[in-house]
């Protein structure tokens, strides 16, 4: 019999893996996303310890399963189109952290990324944390995700983006 990842995850194509908690345990459980359009499979997989399963607030699922500890908890699989990615990073984190909101940039997402890149660049000076600071691990993968983003390459900006979520956890 098929795991229900199998069948959640079957014929569909994963755009993004990312990791939105640090977070050392096996998953128990396994939040299901609401579908983005009607009649699809769900938008993402977001796999959680007991503790965590919990919370998370922004991931509202709209059911969980049991997860037989598949993946790390914390661990979400994505199947957006790159710009629902990028608003999500943007919701999550990026405007939270930066204050940047893609609204006053008419959702163009490289003005969006660059103004973002600024504000970090601006905070990495007034820290001066070492080059090996979380900070500017986050500004060379925010460099790559501007680049992709100017270059119409929204897909690669959202793999650097992912990064740089993960690095978001430890600031
Ligand atoms: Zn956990």
């Amino acid at each position: 019999m098929p795991t229900t990842l199998q069948q959640l995850a079957a014929h569909r194509e994963l755009s993004a893996l990312r990791a939105v908690l640090e977070c050392p345990l096996k998953a128990s459980a396994l939040r299901e996303g609401a579908a983005v359009d009607s009649g699809t499979g769900p938008a993402w997989l977001a796999f959680l310890c007991p503790a965590h399963s919990e919370e998370l607030p922004g991931w509202p699922g709209v059911q969980t399963h049991a997860d037989n500890g598949s993946m790390r908890c914390g661990t979400v699989l994505d199947y957006r189109s790159a710009e629902q990615l990028l608003q999500s990073h943007a919701d999550l984190w990026l405007t939270p952290l930066t204050g940047v909101q893609p609204e006053s940039f008419g959702g163009v997402w490289s003005e969006v990324l660059d103004q973002a890149d600024r504000v970090l660049l601006d905070r990495a000076e007034r820290e001066a944390g070492g080059e090996d600071s979380p900070l500017q691990s986050m500004l060379t993968m925010m460099g790559l995700a501007c680049r992709s983003a100017a270059e119409d390459d929204l897909k690669q900006a959202t793999v650097a983006l992912g990064y740089c979520e993960t690095i978001a956890l430890s600031l």
